[in-house]
């Protein structure tokens, strides 16, 4: 790999599939290492990367793994289309192009401090996952962490063992639902606002951080200003595809910014009035 290919932002470094974990029945969790040996650049959590499946198409996807863990990435995947269907059919030893990290993170720095709200909705817990990380390794250095986490049903759930050893953490709540409960389910059902009622939050030293389908964000954020917590208390993990990733194509506009490079993570007060803005 050339120093001009590792500072071109266009260009994809060559990564292997180290390991490919099933999560549901259509939700995969990849591990990737550069081809080269070198170590994958560091990201900082609610960062993306634009893989490029070879003869398939390239797309964005959020790193979902540890972000103090060095030599690979992780990419936990939904299969709905071309692209995501090639990518978790990967084997090990496939490769696979990397670009990135990209885009603007989660607000790690302005959340020292403070309680830490997580909201998650299906796929939406893969980007927040690796503040879950960042909290738990660094526990002094903020307040409680509550994850409110939605999933249609039981099956889908992600990270379920992962859900289950953060619950036992101190200072910590984690609240599940899911939309279908079905026969062995003796969890909460309802969708993830319910949840609210039962999170032991104080909303004036509240960060929250909200990723998930966009109806979901508009019901979340609507609830989180009810609840108490300021605008500019709240931040969101936006979805639009993409091309170059890089703020060139505009692809990816939305209102006045491009969610690859003012994003994808958003504070509320800036996209609120598009947020309300369906089928922008
Ligand atoms: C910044 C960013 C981060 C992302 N992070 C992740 C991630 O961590 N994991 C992940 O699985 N995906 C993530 N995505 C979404 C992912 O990029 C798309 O799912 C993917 O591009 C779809 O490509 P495809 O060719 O497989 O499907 P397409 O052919 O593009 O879509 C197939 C069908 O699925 C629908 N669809 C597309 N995307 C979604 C979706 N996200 N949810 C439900 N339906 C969808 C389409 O409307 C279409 O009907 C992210 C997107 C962005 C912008």
């Amino acid at each position: 790999m050339t120093a001009t290919a590792l500072s071109d932002p266009m260009v994809p470094q060559v990564h292997l599939v180290q390991s490919v974990t099933r999560e549901t029945p259509d939700t995969f969790t990849l591990t990737l290492r550069p081809d080269d040996g070198a170590a994958p650049s560091h990201f900082s959590p609610g960062q993306f990367s634009m893989l490029w499946v070879f003869g398939v198409g390239e797309l964005p996807i959020s790193i979902s793994g540890d972000s103090s863990t060095e030599g690979r990435l992780e990419y936990t995947v939904r299969s709905v289309g071309p692209a995501t269907h090639a990518l978790v059919k990967r084997q090990v030893g496939d490769a696979i192009g990397v670009r990135g990290p990209l885009g603007v993170g989660w607000p790690l720095s302005a959340a020292r401090g403070h309680d830490v709200l997580l909201v998650a909705g299906g796929i939406g817990l893969a980007p927040l996952r690796p503040v879950v990380y960042e909290v738990l390794r660094n526990r002094d250095q903020y307040g409680r962490l509550v994850l409110l986490y939605g999933a249609r049903s039981p099956r889908d759930l992600l990270y379920r063992k992962e859900l289950a050893a953060w619950a036992r953490q101190r200072d910590t709540q984690i609240l599940v639902t899911v939309d279908y409960g079905g026969m062995n389910w003796r969890g909460h059902v309802g969708v993830v606002t319910t949840l609210f009622r039962y999170a032991r939050l104080q909303p004036n030293r509240s960060v929250a951080m909200v990723c998930g389908p966009e109806v979901m964000m508009r019901f979340v954020t609507r609830e989180l200003e009810h609840q108490g917590l300021a605008q500019a208390a709240i931040h969101l993990s936006m979805e639009r595809n993409m091309k170059c990733a890089v703020g060139l194509c505009g692809h990816c506009q939305y209102g006045s910014y491009f969610v690859c490079k003012d994003g994808p993570v958003f504070p509320y007060e800036r996209i609120r009035s598009s947020l309300e803005k369906h089928e922008l």
